[in-house]
């Protein structure tokens, strides 16, 4: 059959409220103009992010109840890293309570200040945890990346020849490590081919240099890799992701991705020494080696969730959900990052509200109207989440994993196209608030006037 189908059947549901325009105008308002802000009970459908909020399968929930709470040398650990080892292939397996602390982890261990990242796009907590222990987070991703309108099959791919001048230029010791995002989050949810992994592998490798894989979309880079890139179409995803990974020393990881789990993550590396520096850490801020700061539940959810996510009908349907609704809305004209990503669509704020300068944070503006249309929350990914190293301000409309149907869907391109029409009535926004870092998760607005 040509229909694709949500590979599973519902067991428990979770009910949403609909809401009035008036009422979450009065949320928004009181929320500072921030969807951070806003309560999750006042949302309808909540595209905010796909980190967390995945719907755990009756596997997961029964493995739960098989939890070893031990403080040290748990079953569940041991079930957790024969999981993550037989994916991965990574010698040393570190828990973590979430992709951040990982970064934090690994970041500490191996940079100083003056130090150089190249990654294809630093994620907003990556590109953090580095800035904060004074490295620079330099993002190469290939040019095609910047222009939403252009089509590439893996966008996400870092410019390998900026990447080698950039080693020949600083010298190999003021770069203690390459990573690469799979997929790319921050630059539109677009995948990286195994032949960028290769080549950037390469370039690491003739200088002595480590690389790492953020991973946290995995499962979904593997899929993109088995369906666009020649040579790949009879492989398992399973394969797949254990041959991107057989080319990196090392990965940090959000199981709140494709772990399927609501919390958790992990950071792993084939240096020994490195291991034993990042395990002293693990212990001063996240717990012990065999649990970092997870319960053993949460370890067990993981174990079944890595595997899961690597099922050809879940990634099937997942993708095409995702396809779905970014080609429905761009065959309408509205723009968006090309083509649609693993995860989420993106919305090129600048080109659908050009009057809008990006200083008045167009992202927002358009955020804030899909919440008020049709209560959809989403995020701005642009000049308020990055200042001044915002290159394109996007909104991410990330797909919870498991958790809406086709109808849902539908939904949020009705709503969408409704925005669009009246897209030149939407007004920019001023900053009340910023934090110092992270500013978007606290920041506060006002509308402009006019
Ligand atoms: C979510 C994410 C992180 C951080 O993980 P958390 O679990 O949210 O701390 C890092 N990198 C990428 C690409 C991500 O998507």
């Amino acid at each position: 059959m040509k229909t694709i189908i949500e590979p599973f059947r519902i067991k428990s549901v979770e009910r949403i409220r609909e809401t009035t325009r008036e009422e979450r105008q009065r949320l928004i308002a009181a929320a500072g103009y921030n969807l951070f802000l806003v309560p999750a009970d006042a949302i309808l459908i909540d595209l905010l992010t796909d980190s967390g909020t995945s719907a755990m399968s009756t596997e997961q929930w029964a493995a739960m109840m098989r939890g070893d709470e031990s403080y040290a040398g748990s079953s569940s650990f041991d079930r957790f890293r024969r999981s993550v080892q037989d994916i991965f292939g990574f010698r040393h397996v570190i828990p973590t309570h979430q992709g951040r602390a990982a970064e934090r982890i690994l970041f500490t261990v191996m940079c100083k200040k003056g130090d150089v990242v190249p990654n294809n796009t630093h994620f907003d907590t990556t590109r953090a945890n580095c800035e904060f222990v004074g490295a620079e987070a330099l993002d190469l991703p290939i040019a095609e990346a910047l222009e939403p309108a252009a089509l590439h099959p893996f966008k996400g791919n870092m410019d390998t020849a900026r990447l080698a001048e950039t080693i020949e230029r600083l010298g190999a010791k003021r770069i203690p490590l390459v990573m690469l995002t799979v997929t790319n989050n921050s630059g539109g949810g677009q995948p990286v081919s195994m032949a960028n992994i290769r080549a950037v592998k390469a370039i690491c490798a003739k200088h002595g240099i480590p690389l790492y894989i953020d991973a946290c979309r995995f499962a979904e880079n593997s899929w993109f890799i088995k369906l666009r890139e020649p040579g790949y179409a009879d492989k398992t995803p399973r394969a797949i992701a254990q041959e991107m990974f057989s080319l990196a020393d090392g990965c940090t990881m959000s199981a709140k991705k494709d772990g399927l789990a609501n919390i958790g993550g992990f950071l792993c590396t084939n240096d020994d020494l490195l291991a034993q520096q990042e395990k002293d850490l693990l212990i001063l801020t996240e717990g012990f080696p065999t649990y970092g700061g997870l319960a053993g539940r949460d370890l067990e959810a993981i174990a079944v969730g890595l595997n899961e996510a690597l099922e050809e009908d879940y990634l099937k349907y997942r993708i095409a959900s995702t396809g779905f609704l970014g080609n429905h809305i761009a065959a309408a004209g509205v723009p968006i990052v090309q083509p649609p990503g693993g995860h989420a669509i993106y919305l090129d704020a600048r080109a659908f509200l050009p009057h809008i300068p990006p200083a008045q944070f167009p992202g927002v503006a358009l955020a804030i109207e899909l919440y008020l249309a049709g209560g959809i929350r989403s995020v701005e990914i642009g000049t308020l989440m990055f200042g001044e190293h915002a290159r394109m301000d996007l909104v991410r409309l990330a797909i919870p994993r498991r958790v809406y149907t086709q109808s849902h869907i539908e939904y949020v391109v009705e709503v969408i196209l409704d925005v669009w029409k009246r897209r030149e009535s939407l007004r920019g926004y001023d900053l009340t608030y910023q934090a110092p870092f992270l500013r978007h998760f606290t920041a506060r607005l006002q509308p402009r006037a006019g």
